[in-house]
Formats: C-alpha cells, structure tokens, sequence
C-alpha cells in the first residue's frame, strides 16, 4: 500500500489551532455602521474606546462631503501607480498641503504608513550602515529595518543613555559606518508615552546620525493644533530629518506620509518600492485627507476636546485607584496583569456597554497585560461617564481596585 503524501497545506491547520489552544489567535469583531462613540459591535452597541480615530474624523461631514464630491469629480480609482498615470491633482495638492501643515519643505504621501516605513527605511540604511530602533517600535519599523541590510543595534526603550551607549559602542566596532540611522515611534501605542524625541536627536546630531520619528499617535495629537511630535518639541527640522506619519489615525482616513526636505521627498519617492509599484490613493481617500487638513486647521476644538476629556479619564481611573502605567498622552493603559484577567476584563466591560480591548503575551510583557484605551474628541461628557462607571465596576468585580 502506498501512503498518501503529506498535504503540502496541513500546517495551515495546525498552526491554527496551536494559536487557538494559547489563546494566541484574533477574534474578529464586527462594526455595524459608522465608527462612532456609539458604535454597534458584534450587535450590541457599546462606547468606542480602543479606535484610533481620535478626533471623530472619520465621519466629520466635511471629510464626507470631499470624499463623495472626488468620487463624482474624480471617480473611485487613480488607475495606476503615482509614477505613471496615477499622480492626480488631488495627490499633488494634498501634499503640498501637508508641507505647509507641517512646516516642511515637502511632503511625501503613501498608500498606508506601513507602505511609507517598509518602503523607505530599507532605502536610507543598506549594507555597511547602521540603523539603532527603540526595543517598542513599531512592527512596521522593525519589517522596514529588516528589508534592509544594515548592521542593526537596539537600546532599551526610550533610554537616551542606552542609545549613547550602543552608538558609541557600534563605532567603535566599525569606525566609520557609511551612515547612521536613530528611528524611534513619537508616541508608543501601547504606553502612551512620549518619545524623548529632544534629546534623542541631539544624541543624534552629535554622532552625525540621521533621525526618523514615525508619529503615527502622535498627529492630531501632539503639538500646536495637533501638528505632531516635532512641533511638540519645538525641533528644528536640521534634527529631525524625517517625520513620518498615517492619515489612518487622528486624520480619520488611511494613508502613509513623510516631510522632510525636498531632497528627501525626492530621493523617496524615486527609491520606495511601496511608493512606486503599488497603486495610489483613490480620489475620495486623498480628497478625505484634505479636508482633515483643513478641520485641524480652522477646527482647534477637537484637539482640546481630546485632551479635555483625557485628563478627566486619567483623573476618574486613577482616583478610582487603576495602574494607568507610564502614559502622558490619550493611550491610557489600564493595567491588569495577568492576560486571563485582562480578558476577563474586556469581555466584562463589553458586557457593561464599553468596546476597550485586552492587549495581552506575547503584543506585551506575560504580567504586563491591560486594557488600552484610546479617547475620543467625539464623545459626550456623559458617554465619558458610563465609561467610567463601567471601568470602575468591573474593576471592583475582578478585584483589580
Ligand atoms: C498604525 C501605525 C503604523 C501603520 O500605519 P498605517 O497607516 O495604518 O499603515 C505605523 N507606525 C505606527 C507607530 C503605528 O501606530
């Protein structure tokens, strides 16, 4: 008898199902409608509390009012990629905008910031160059970085003198590497904390380094009117040579974004390869982001809604005695512990009217599970308050305050 071949497909499988058995495997939520303070999950409506849609953006009638006006003007696709016959108008516009949103020479737009990390990064560093990451960037860095074939070195989480440390170290292994790159994430999604970005990019300077910032949480967030991480520092854009962010978050779109100098939009957008052989936005999607632009501009109330109903959260938790961890910024973590009892508490708080997921082993330590929180600029003072009833409650039930 002859036995049958192994199936070239059966570790699909079972590599499923080991994640199952860990509790290692996503489950799927589904939103019915709109991404709203009130939104309906799985059926059931609850407060939004773990979106990165941080101002309401993404169903402000502006942002809508554009999208539909470039699907009837424009149509639903670009039809190529940018370097082709996909570079419209509205692509051109919306970069120029976000130059002068920003205060930069230029501006570079990509489908998505994993697109702008994975494509770039790789480009700036290559064999012979040294690239040094924060241990908590984000995945996105950490593929772009990988894509590349620099020598890579870490130092421990927004530790400036551990990055002293491993330059100096890294230098004298090989004196003199083609080029250095520091990248670090402004804010870290998972903390809530701020990147020392300051001190790092005189670290920087001092060892002719580079420095790329990806401020995905931290636009529409930090700075003057929300206008990122460098702002919020007050940095000269001779320290920080690339501020990479998302349309994805804050801006209530998608989209991936540099701004730097003209040399630098230049040299990206001739050398990503996520830039140049995948296609470009469409119309409604670019049109969206210029429209956020100018909310954030002539609409300075989201950004301080944000930061108004954040110290309000921060202050009911803690005096409700939660752990809210390190964070300064509208991430607060809600510290549980123990993974079964993070998910115990978001299943719980589900039950009570609140969508706040568990961030459990391996995204985060084994005894560092929580429950992150995202606030919302859209939400009413009383939504706030049922949520925070609800936190207190099931906190009191599983012991936790
Ligand atoms: C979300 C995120 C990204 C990816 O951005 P997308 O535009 O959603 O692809 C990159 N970096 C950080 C730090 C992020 O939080």
């Amino acid at each position: 008898m002859v036995t049958a071949p192994r199936s070239p497909t059966g570790f699909l499988r079972q590599e499923y199902q080991e994640l199952v058995a860990g509790s290692l495997d996503w489950k799927l939520h589904v939103l019915s409608g709109a991404s709203r303070p009130s939104s309906v999950v799985d059926g059931r409506k609850v407060l939004m509390l773990c979106s990165n849609n941080y101002l309401g953006l993404s169903n402000h009638p502006r942002l809508v009012r554009a999208a539909i006006e470039a699907a009837e003007t424009h149509g639903v696709g670009s039809g190529s990629v940018r370097p082709i016959a996909g570079n419209m108008d509205l692509h051109v516009r919306l970069e120029e905008r976000l130059a002068r949103f920003k205060g930069a020479e230029a501006s570079l737009v990509y489908q998505s910031g994993f697109a702008a990390n994975s494509g770039l990064l790789p480009q700036l560093v290559g064999e012979g160059d040294l690239v040094v990451s924060d241990e908590l960037n984000h995945g996105s860095i950490i593929d772009g970085v990988r894509l590349s074939r620099a020598e890579r070195a870490v130092y421990r989480h927004a530790a400036v003198d551990d990055l002293e440390r491993v330059l100096t170290e890294a230098e004298k292994k090989s004196p003199s590497p083609r080029r250095i790159l520091v990248v670090t994430d402004g804010v870290f999604s998972m903390d809530g904390d701020v990147a020392p970005l300051d001190r790092i990019a005189r670290l920087a300077h001092d060892h002719g380094a580079m420095v790329y910032v990806d401020d995905a949480h931290g636009e529409g967030v930090l700075g003057k009117g929300g206008r990122g991480i460098v702002s919020h520092f007050g940095l000269s854009r001779d320290l920080v040579h690339v501020e990479m962010g998302t349309f994805s978050k804050a801006f209530g779109v998608v989209g991936g974004h540099v701004s730097g100098s003209a040399d630098l939009v230049r040299f990206a957008l001739n050398r990503s390869r996520t830039w140049l052989l995948s296609g470009s936005h469409p119309p409604p999607v670019a049109a969206a982001c210029l429209a956020a632009l100018d909310v954030l501009e002539e609409e300075p109330q989201h950004v301080e809604r944000l930061w108004s109903l954040t110290r309000r959260f921060k202050e009911a938790l803690g005096a409700a005695g939660f752990d809210l961890g390190a964070s300064t910024t509208p991430i607060t973590p809600v510290m549980v512990g123990e993974s079964a009892v993070a998910r115990r508490m978001s299943d719980r708080l589900f039950e009570l009217g609140v969508f706040a997921l568990p961030i459990v082993f391996p995204m985060v330590a084994r005894d560092k599970a929580r429950i992150r929180t995202i606030m919302n600029a859209a939400l009413s003072d009383e939504e706030l308050d049922r949520a925070i009833v609800a936190f207190t409650k099931a906190g009191r039930e599983l012991g936790l305050v």
